[in-house]
């Protein structure tokens, strides 16, 4: 499905983010930097060596990515010529200042994008694996976040969100169709 914000294509599909032909991709990491599981083993598996090389550059210079920030490297071997890493967080119930946590990672990787000017970009589905965010909230959190980026900024002018399962994409649609009242 696509939608139309502006001068923005938001896209939903269900996929594999490694896989994807945007500008950049965004990396569901953790604050160290040095790889994990999930999309960030994915990540670091297909794009090669040179990824990790640039995050040790970036962990020198400032030690990490706190929770909500986001890096930018290069794509390494992957499709995507950038990899934006965005350190979503843990869920601990709802009362640590978890849902301003998931929009900072969503805002600040699509405001990273925009500065290096980058024209289309791909989210996982950030916080919803390993750190355990419900899925339906962190859904909310996430079309929110893309509908005011993509209605105050010109680019990235295409924003796809990849999800890894059926019963996410579908989730992610009808939280869209609800916050927009599209069909
Ligand atoms: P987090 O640690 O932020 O929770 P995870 O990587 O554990 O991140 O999971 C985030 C979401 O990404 C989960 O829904 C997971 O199923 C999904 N996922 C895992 N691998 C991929 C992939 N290769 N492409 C897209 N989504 C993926």
């Amino acid at each position: 499905m696509q939608f139309l914000v502006n001068h923005t294509r938001v896209e939903f599909i269900r996929g594999d983010i490694t896989r994807q032909d945007t500008e950049a991709i965004v990396n569901a990491a953790n604050s160290s930097l040095l790889g994990g599981g999930g999309v960030d083993g994915a990540i670091h598996q297909a794009g090669g060596p040179q990824i990790l090389e640039e995050c040790k550059k970036i962990i020198a210079r400032q030690g990490g990515c706190s929770t909500g920030q986001a890096v930018i490297t290069s794509g390494g071997d992957l499709p995507a010529r950038y990899v934006i890493h965005t350190v979503g967080p843990v869920w601990h119930g709802g009362g640590h200042n978890e849902a301003a946590l998931l929009r900072d990672a969503y805002c600040n990787s699509l405001q990273l994008a925009q500065v290096k000017g980058i024209k289309s970009i791909a989210f996982p589905s950030i916080s919803t694996g390993v750190y355990s965010y419900p899925i339906k909230q962190a859904a909310a959190i996430a079309v929110a976040a893309v509908r005011e980026f993509a209605g105050n900024n010109e680019l990235p002018g295409l924003i796809r969100f990849v999800l890894f399962s059926n019963r996410d994409l579908v989730v992610y649609q009808a939280t869209w169709e609800e916050a927009t009242g599209s069909r």
